[in-house]
């Protein structure tokens, strides 16, 4: 297949792109580096069915050519970053969402899109099913992501139902794993470069608020299975595990083998409560869940980082 991935150069898009070129697909990568890394890219340039296309994924792309599919990953996405990019963040899933669309329309292509867990805001009902509408506050700080989000989902249903592209929904949690940007301010990088600095690990908040941490690999595998099966509605991949950040940070501080000063600090605006996926879906419709216990998958990331 020939396949076009937005946000290429991030973590998220660097590792879908290279499992598809790993099972013999030709993928064409876009990204602008407003959060990825170049060196993302020459890994994947090593590969000769790769292309690059240095472009802003909120613009209309002219790609020769045919697509099987369009796979939308390019957005900020660590809650410092996209504060940083308000609009940059609005207009990549907004108005970017909808040039994919048509893109995906034009080449017959089918369309993907990476929504996420944020879209249940600071969620009521847990574990959240993706039946629940969601708890967001549409003029709050993370609403430029999580409305942006919520649009996009809401352009993709639309697209499907007024004009027959073929879409996924997936709503991503928590994911980590080698790859991420050690600078971009999200828990689990936080923690381990702290803890390899020697730092002292910052608990926004009191540290009760819980997350669940899914290993990259199991999220590339429940792409690759949702690409499978024709499904239009959303589909939650994350990994049950719950912990709260004083769990996770005591994990890590065990993993690294540090005993750190913990510093607190105000917890951000709307920052959600409590977050853990309801994955029926994903188990039934793909057979799938995730395989990497957090304990594993974090020691992984750290030798990653320790590198
Ligand atoms: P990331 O910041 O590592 O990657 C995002 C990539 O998109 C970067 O390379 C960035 O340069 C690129 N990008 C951003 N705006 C762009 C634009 N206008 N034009 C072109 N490229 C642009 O983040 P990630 O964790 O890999 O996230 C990828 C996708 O998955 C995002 O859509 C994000 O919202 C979604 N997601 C991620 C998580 C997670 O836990 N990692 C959770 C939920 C949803
Ligand atoms: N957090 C923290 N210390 C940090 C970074 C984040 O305690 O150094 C908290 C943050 O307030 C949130 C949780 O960890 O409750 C997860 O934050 P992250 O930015 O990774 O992702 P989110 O799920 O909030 O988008």
């Amino acid at each position: 297949m020939r396949i076009l991935v937005t946000g290429a150069a991030g973590f998220l898009g660097s590792h879908l792109a290279e499992r598809l070129l790993l099972e013999g697909h030709r993928v064409i990568g876009v990204d602008n580096f407003s959060s990825g890394q170049p060196r993302n890219i020459e890994l994947l340039s090593k590969h000769a069915e790769f292309r690059f296309v240095e472009a802003d994924a909120a613009e209309p792309l002219a790609i020769e050519g045919s697509l099987d599919w369009v796979m939308h990953f390019a957005s900020p996405a660590s809650p410092p970053r996209y504060l940083k990019m308000p609009l940059q963040t609005l207009r990549v899933n907004g108005e970017g969402t909808r040039h994919l669309l048509e893109l995906a329309l034009a080449k017959g292509a089918k369309f993907f899109l990476a929504s996420t867990s944020e879209v249940y805001g600071d969620p009521l009902v847990h574990p959240q099913p993706e039946t629940y509408w969601g708890n967001v506050n549409p003029i709050g700080p993370r609403a430029i992501y999580d409305e942006a989000k919520r649009y996009a989902e809401t352009l993709t249903v639309a697209y499907q139902q007024a004009q027959g592209v073929s879409t996924r929904i997936i709503r991503i949690f928590n994911t980590y794993g080698p790859r991420m940007d050690a600078e971009d301010g999200r828990v689990v990088t936080n923690f381990i470069n702290q803890a390899l600095r020697g730092q002292p690990l910052t608990i926004y908040g009191d540290g009760s608020q819980t997350r669940s941490f899914q290993y990259v690999d199991d999220l590339i595998e429940g792409i690759r299975r949702l690409m499978e099966v024709e499904y239009h509605l959303p589909v939650n991949l994350g990994n049950p595990e719950e912990y709260t950040m004083l769990e996770l940070a005591q994990l890590i501080q065990e993993l690294v083998g540090s005993k750190l000063p913990l510093v607190y600090q105000p917890l951000p605006q709307d920052d959600p409560r409590q977050r853990r996926p309801d994955i029926s879906r994903a188990k039934a419709l793909l057979g799938w869940e995730p395989r990497v216990p957090v304990r594993e998958g974090l020691a992984r990331t750290i030798a990653y980082f320790r590198e």
